[in-house]
């Protein structure tokens, strides 16, 4: 069911500047190059926004240089009054920023205050954590003293994907800045309204070049990437780019520290002992449809369910998922927006396609809701059933609102099938028996596993994946240090009754 809706794009979008923020100014792109942004739930041109040339990366990057002595040396303490106040002006900013990724993103409205909700655990646990660091005494010979001490990199590469916009902006550069590092950041080219609302509240709480924002496609975060005085980059994206990013940063001719956030094929292991509404729930709910339209790294997108409740299983995931409301995403009754953009669209549908001509069975959805407004990318969400591992839709990633049901009788077998996919980000374990559920998280390969429950990650608990889903974790103590240059300071000390002697004159 579609529902009505009002026009936020002229309260929140139309007539705005959208200017990069660099070394505390708001300015356009020094090309005059701009691209264009599309409301996802109509297709239709809101805005445009600056597109950053090399000469604009090399500025921002300056900028965060000259910006780092001084914000290093204003400690934990210091760093963490920007951060109180930046937490300050979010709150009070948070309307603006929900309305401008459902507008931008197409994410229903409802799921993008929650969105900048979930970042005040962030906020706050940054500080916190990086208060608690400390370095370590190493007895590694008698008579000397060693220990370790912490500095920060310098300047900050970070690069983001398109579908948490206002979240990923606000939360992902936090441990880099905490640590005393400063920042140039390049939100995904489909999805840059709220970071650049976002750039007025990093100037109003931070110093002037600290946090440089710059916004472009893939050329503009290759400036990023190769540039010289980027000694540590981050990326949260899909493994593609991430594959080149690590080798532009190789080809830049400096030694880069580079931590990836990359995709998902996501296991849900479901066993006959289950609640089957309770885990039928789960699996929607791990499907982000509600969310972002399944487009979430996390997301599960294999579920594999016993036989003995395979058929009940589906049938009554059918039933659920077509009680979703599709709609504008910036309608308070929506459920399920639209895709990010046509490409996008399109993109998904071509799996959707591959699943029916590779023998998948479509149970429900996969196509255009009949009553979808004009322009928008909307998709009836899509259940399969039938998927063999080696259909196109058991093994890659689609990143939209489509999920696989496999049917399974022998355990051993499952898991190889869970795990015989390249990515491995995420898994959740469906059962009443806790032995199983142990036994089973411990056999799958994935970096965050849930028992009945998924997608919720919680900060402190180190986000991230095996195989080709990243390199490196995040949320979490893990990540921090990973900001940090690691310095050992060796003291050599000499015989303590010689300089007893040699002080006191004897
Ligand atoms: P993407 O890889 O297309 O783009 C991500 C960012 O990289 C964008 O800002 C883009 O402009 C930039 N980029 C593209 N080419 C570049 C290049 N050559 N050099 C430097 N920067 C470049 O990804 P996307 O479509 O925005 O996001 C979807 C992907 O992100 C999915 O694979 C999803 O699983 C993944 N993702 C992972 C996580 C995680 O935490 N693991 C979170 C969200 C999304």
């Amino acid at each position: 069911m579609l529902t009505e809706a009002r026009d936020p794009v002229v309260t929140y979008v139309t007539g705005r500047d959208q200017k990069m923020l660099i070394d505390g100014k708001f300015v356009a792109s020094s090309t005059g190059n701009v691209m264009e942004v599309i409301d996802p739930s109509t297709g239709k041109q809101i805005a445009e926004l600056p597109c950053a040339s090399d000469k604009d990366v090399d500025a921002a990057v300056s900028a965060a240089e000259a910006a780092r002595p001084a914000w290093e040396a204003m400690g934990v303490d210091g760093r963490s009054k920007c951060f109180a106040k930046f937490a300050e002006l979010i709150d009070q900013n948070r309307e603006r920023l929900a309305m401008l990724d459902a507008i931008d993103c197409g994410n229903p409205i409802q799921a993008m205050r929650a969105d900048i909700d979930l970042c005040k655990p962030y906020l706050n646990g940054w500080p916190a954590l990086a208060k608690s660091l400390t370095g370590d005494v190493i007895p590694a010979s008698s008579g000397n003293l060693h220990y370790t001490a912490h500095r920060p990199y310098g300047v900050v590469g970070r690069i983001t994907a398109f579908n948490h916009p206002a979240m990923f902006a606000i939360t992902r550069p936090l441990p880099s800045l905490i640590t005393g590092n400063t920042l140039v950041m390049k939100p995904s080219e489909e999805t840059s309204l709220s970071t650049l609302a976002l750039a007025e509240l990093f100037s109003e709480a931070f110093p002037p070049g600290v946090v440089n924002i710059v916004t472009g496609k893939a050329d503009t975060g290759d400036a990023i990437v190769t540039h010289p005085k980027v000694k540590r980059l981050a990326f949260t994206g899909s493994v593609g780019t991430g594959l080149v990013i690590q080798r532009r940063a190789a080809e830049s001719g400096n030694v880069k520290h580079v931590s990836l956030e990359l995709g998902g094929k996501n296991a849900m292991v479901v066993f006959p002992d289950v609640d089957l509404d309770a885990a039928v729930e789960g699996a929607i709910f791990g499907m982000s449809l509600n969310v972002c339209q399944g487009q979430a790294c996390g997301s599960n997108s294999r579920v594999m369910v016993h036989s003995k409740i395979h058929d009940a299983f589906v049938s009554l995931m059918a039933e659920k998922l077509g009680k979703y409301r599709i709609g504008l995403a910036y309608d308070e009754q929506t459920d399920v927006g639209p895709l990010v953009s046509k490409a996008h669209w399109d993109r998904v549908m071509n799996y959707v396609e591959s699943a029916v001509d590779q023998g998948a069975i479509l149970v429900r959805g996969g196509h255009r809701p009949a009553n979808a407004p004009n322009g928008g990318n909307f998709l009836e969400p899509a259940l399969f059933a039938g998927v063999k591992p080696d259909m196109r839709i058991g093994r890659e990633e689609i990143f939209g609102p489509v999920v696989s049901v496999f049917e399974w009788n022998d355990y051993d077998q499952m898991i190889v099938q869970a795990n015989s996919v390249d990515l491995g980000l995420t898994a959740s374990i469906w059962t009443n028996d806790l032995s199983i559920a142990h036994k089973t998280a411990d056999a799958l390969d994935a970096g965050y596993v849930w028992v009945n429950d998924s997608t919720r990650h919680y900060f402190g608990t180190p986000f991230g994946g095996t195989k080709n889903s990243a390199l490196g974790r995040e949320e979490s103590k893990d990540e921090l240090l990973t900001y940090l240059e690691h310095k050992v300071v060796h003291t050599r000390l000499g015989d303590p009754k010689l300089a007893l002697d040699r002080v006191l004159g004897v």
